[in-house]
């Protein structure tokens, strides 16, 4: 049975956006040279506040500031002065985090509850890990004098706007890098209000620099000869994009793409926890998730009883508002990803698979999906083959675990991958079959800063995360 919820809103009062923002290069705000641009809310539509555009020169002076700094005070500052600057940060970003939260979800359309609950605490977890490291770098496994790249360009999607941030720079403050940023176009502002923490933390000038903009302003980073290391996360097309750009340059890259994760359930799987898992794995952030278990393979004999209670499950999920401390699916982030998620739909419903969703009120302004299952959907099914990056589940059925293992890997992606079943053996088997960077056992989407993640194949290189998280930004330690 479904409960009626009393609104439990959060309030929009908790952050105040400036009307508009400039560029944050050298330790201020400066305005961009290209036009702004509108940065809305997608659950409303609202416009939240005008970004500027970097241009090319624009880039130019953020990578002089951060070669500036990494040739200055930041380069020659000890690990352990380093790692109070970066504790100062995490402390911050802990302090501030219901503001953050607020931002992220104003900005993106996710729930507060994921924002609050996952995206700002594990960013903050992230500056609390790599602190740690800053002074204990020659026990890191990397030789006993490890050195830093020098400047690195980071280029984010949009889709975990602030965690991402926190995956990239985290890593090269520790390491002791410097750092030239670009947001996503559509959700530049938690970037923006981390900038204003950075003055708050007094982290010298140059140090970090964010450059709001579009694909020209990421082209315009990882062209220029004064980054030394690239670090992207966001769709494999442009991954391979900026791969030809650096190619034949002394730029070293890690690429975290796109995925099309298995997510596996055997018929031994404890059937409540399992739906909980597969509703996690797909509809955690509406699905636009890299590692998203976008496809479900289950063990024919229980298929349908998987089904059956997937989609009860699926009707008590609470569609909408997400500044509503109770909703469970919030907005699409923009226009455009709903329209590839339209299309992609359309395309399964076309090549024969059959589509359910629950019933449900979308909102009328803001880009809205509902939560949806197709069944009946095979292998050479464009929604079991290309990443739909929305809350869209394709279940697949096999029979035994030679056929699981070798049906999950039958894609050009390897990011993740899910097992679900009551056998360790099985579970240490099907591990080792799966082409997965990540492979969770009954559970999915889990993240924690101590643990490496990252791909195989077409899912990118380069791990983020962890120990292993310091390599891509030491030298002679590309990934
Ligand atoms: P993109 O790969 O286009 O965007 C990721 C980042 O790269 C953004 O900051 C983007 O800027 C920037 N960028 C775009 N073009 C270039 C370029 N030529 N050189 C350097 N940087 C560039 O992803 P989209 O937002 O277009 O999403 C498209 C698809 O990508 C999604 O449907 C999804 O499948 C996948 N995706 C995967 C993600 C993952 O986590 N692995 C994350 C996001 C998307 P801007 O946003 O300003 O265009």
């Amino acid at each position: 049975m479904v409960f009626e919820y009393a609104p439990a809103p959060e309030s929009p009062s908790v952050v105040n956006f400036a009307s508009s923002y400039g560029l944050f290069i050298d330790g201020e705000f400066v305005d961009g040279s290209g036009s702004p641009m509108k940065t809305i809310n997608p659950a409303t539509e609202e416009v939240l506040a005008e970004v500027a555009t970097a241009s090319a020169d624009d880039v130019d002076r953020a990578v002089t500031a951060a070669r500036r700094a990494f040739e200055g005070p930041w380069g020659k500052m000890s690990g352990a002065e380093r790692s109070k600057y970066i504790f100062r940060i995490a402390r911050l970003l802990a302090e501030r985090s219901r503001e953050f939260a607020v931002a992220e979800t104003l900005n993106n359309g996710k729930p507060i509850r994921e924002s609050r609950d996952v995206d700002i605490p594990t960013a903050a977890a992230h500056f609390f890990y790599y602190a740690g490291w800053a002074d204990k770098l020659e026990y890191a496994g990397y030789g006993p004098s490890p050195r830093p790249h020098g400047v690195a360009g980071q280029i984010i999607p949009w889709n975990f706007p602030l965690l991402m941030l926190a995956w990239k720079i985290a890593p090269a403050l520790a390491t002791g890098n410097t750092v030239v940023l670009k947001p996503s176009e559509t959700t530049p502002l938690t970037a923006l209000l981390f900038a204003d923490l950075l003055q708050q933390a007094e982290l010298p000038p140059g140090v970090v620099n964010i450059v709001t903009g579009a694909g020209e302003t990421g082209a315009a980073i990882a062209g220029h000869e004064g980054i030394d290391k690239i670090a992207f996360t966001g769709s494999t097309e442009v991954g391979r994009t900026i791969a030809r750009q650096i190619a034949g340059t002394r730029k070293v890259a890690t690429l975290e793409l796109g995925g099309k994760a298995a997510n596996i359930v055997f018929d031994d799987a404890p059937i409540d926890q399992t739906v909980e898992g597969i509703v996690n794995g797909i509809f955690f952030n509406q699905g636009q998730v890299c590692c998203a278990g976008s496809r479900l393979l289950v063990q024919e004999s229980v298929h349908d009883e998987v089904v059956e209670r997937l989609q009860q499950r699926l009707q008590m999920l609470r569609v909408g508002d997400p500044m509503d401390k109770n909703t469970d699916v919030g907005a699409i982030n923009s226009e455009k990803q709903l329209a590839r998620i339209t299309e992609l739909v359309a395309a399964g419903e076309a090549e024969g698979a059959t589509s359910w969703q629950p019933e449900c009120e979308l909102p009328l302004n803001g880009f809205w999906h509902r939560p949806t299952v197709f069944t009946g959907v095979s292998q050479s099914h464009r929604i079991a083959q290309e990443e739909i990056f929305g809350p869209v589940l394709s279940v697949l059925t096999f029979r035994t675990p030679a056929e699981a293992a070798a049906k999950a890997n039958n894609t050009p992606y390897g990011l993740s991958a899910g097992i679900w079943t009551e056998k360790g053996s099985r579970i240490l088997w099907m591990a080792d079959q799966l082409k997965a960077g990540v492979v969770w056992a009954n559970t999915f989407n889990k993240f924690d800063p101590t643990s490496p993640f990252g791909g195989y194949k077409e899912s990118g290189y380069g791990r983020e995360g962890g120990r292993h998280g310091l390599a891509p930004y030491l030298k002679g330690e590309q990934r």
